[in-house]
This record gives structure tokens, sequence and C-alpha cells, in this order.
């Protein structure tokens, strides 16, 4: 998934905390087979390319909330954005602004009402041509999640599991009040500045960091893009989301750096979500 996951756990038995451990990183790595856009097998990729099939209970399960942010958002989050974050990617590696009439033809195949799940048959339909996904804002949480999933069935509750800095902590340390996490804390001259947090069966996730951008004509264009223009994000802000599940807080951090209407997160907090934005 393009990071590094850690799991920090505590257990009397070191040798049941390595199997989990293991099993944890094992289900983590499976998840990637299915989820990874960039590997042109895995279910994901396949399913872009045939328009239609069935899929993995993973696969229909984050794609189904990923749907229902996607309306939630009006759109600001969206998994259709795919063919745009290919352009964008080539943009930044080759550090070359894309052209108006590349992005134009990106855009075309955007769209989350495009995506049609069919409950009883269990298949999924894309409805557009050239229409491709991308869990790049979404797959980290739930990888998290259920890697923690795997701990819980070892009876490990006292646990913490880190998809780069998308985390979800279980049972606080022995003797502490919570799990110690750096937080982004304001923005200062362009960059953040950090605050100690502690946290306890809770997720957290940040988005709208500040490392991977293009530079062109003195703005910063973000990996994150806005489906409704079709551009990387040129806003500073840093977007923290506390969350029962790191998939929630994976997927409302990145919709809310694209920008979401107020009301929305009255809604969110009776899901226990809470979201934090700062910006310079
Ligand atoms: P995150 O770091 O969780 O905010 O996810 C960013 C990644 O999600 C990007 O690198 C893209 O692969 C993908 N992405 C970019 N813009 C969006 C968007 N508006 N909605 C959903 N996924 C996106
Ligand atoms: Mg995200």
């Amino acid at each position: 998934m393009g990071t590094d996951f850690r799991i920090v756990l505590y257990h009397p038995d070191s040798s049941l905390a390595k199997e989990a451990a293991n099993e944890a990183f094992e289900r983590v790595a499976d998840l990637e087979n299915i989820f990874s856009d960039y590997d042109e097998n895995s279910e994901v990729s396949r399913l872009s390319d045939a328009g239609n099939g069935a899929v993995s209970d993973e696969l229909w399960e984050v794609l189904e909330y990923s749907l229902d942010v996607s309306e939630r958002s009006e759109g600001a989050f969206d998994v259709t954005v795919g063919a745009l974050t290919k352009l964008w990617r080539k943009a930044f590696r080759q550090k070359e602004f894309p052209s108006e009439n590349d992005i134009a033809a990106a855009r075309t195949t955007v769209g989350y009402e495009a995506i049609k799940i069919n409950k009883r048959s269990g298949q999924i339909e894309i409805k557009k041509e050239g229409m491709r996904l991308d869990f790049g804002a979404i797959a980290k949480g739930y990888a998290v999640d259920e890697a923690m999933e795997v701990l819980r069935d070892y009876g490990i509750y006292t646990a913490l599991v880190d998809g780069g800095g998308d985390l979800l902590t279980g049972l606080a340390p022995p003797g502490q009040k919570g799990w110690e996490i750096e937080q982004p804390d304001k923005i200062v001259n362009g960059e953040p500045t950090y605050k100690k947090a502690w946290y306890a069966n809770t997720a957290v996730a940040t988005s709208g960091d500040t490392y991977r951008y293009l530079e062109h004509g003195g703005k910063r264009y973000s990996h994150i893009i806005d489906p409704r223009t079709g551009m990387g994000l040129t806003n500073r802000r840093i977007v923290t989301v506390t969350a029962p599940t790191c998939m929630a807080a994976d997927a409302w951090a990145t919709a809310a750096s694209v920008g979401i209407k107020k009301l929305l997160t009255v809604d969110l907090r009776e899901e226990g979500i809470s979201i934090q934005i700062i910006e310079e």
C-alpha cells in the first residue's frame, strides 16, 4: 500500500504475540493483493478492466462504504478518480504539469454514481467507459482495522496498529492513559507543528500531508484530487479525523481535505466521527 505497517502489542506470551503479529501482517498483504491499483493483477485492477463482476467480501464492504461517503460528501470523496490519479502520478514523477486536455479526458471517466452494486446477485457494474477505481484514500484504514481484528481473534486487545500514520488504538498500554500520538497542531510558515495526544479504542487518520505535492506557477498541487475539477488540491490544509474504525477515519480525512459542507459533520458526530481541520 505504499507505506509501512507497524504493530505494537502487549501480551504475556511472547511466542503467541509474535504469531498474532505475523498473521496480522499477512492479512495486510492479502488486502494489498485485493486493493492495490499499482498492481495490474489486483482484484481492483481486474474489476476496473472488466467493468463488471462478482467481488470478494472485502472489496464489497469497502466499496459500499466508499459510495456512502461519496454521497454524504457530495462527491468530494470518490474512489472512481483512478484515471485522474494515474495522470497526476505521472505528472509528479516527471515533474511536469498535466495538460488541460488530459485532465478533461480523465475527468469524463469519473463519477461514483456510475457504479451499481446489486445486493441480490452480488455483482458490481461500472457504467462508465474508461473508469478506474482507486482505493488509496480508504484501503489503508480498512487494512489497519482488519489487522487489529486478527489480534483480537488471538485475545490481544492492548495493541496499536499503524498504517503509515493512519492508526487504530486498542486498550491503553498498562499503567497509561492511552497510546501517545503526535498529532498536527498548527501550520506555521507552511510547516505543521505537532502536539501530543493520548488515545485508546479509537482510530486516528490524517490527510493532506505537505510532502507529496507538485509545484507549478507558484502553487503546490496535492496528490489529493478534487473530483469535481480534476485538479490536485492547492489548499494548505491538514485534516485529522478520529472515528471508531480506521476505514471511516481514513475516508473522512480525505473527504474533508477536499471539502465537505459543515452540516454533514453533525451527522458524523453521532457515529463517533470527529473532524479537526487546520489551515495556515
Ligand atoms: P489519503 O492519503 O488517505 O488522503 O488518500 C490519498 C489517495 O487517495 C491519493 O493518493 C489517491 O490515490 C486517492 N485520491 C485522491 N483524491 C481522492 C478523492 N477525492 N477521493 C478518493 N480518493 C482520492
Ligand atoms: Mg484517506
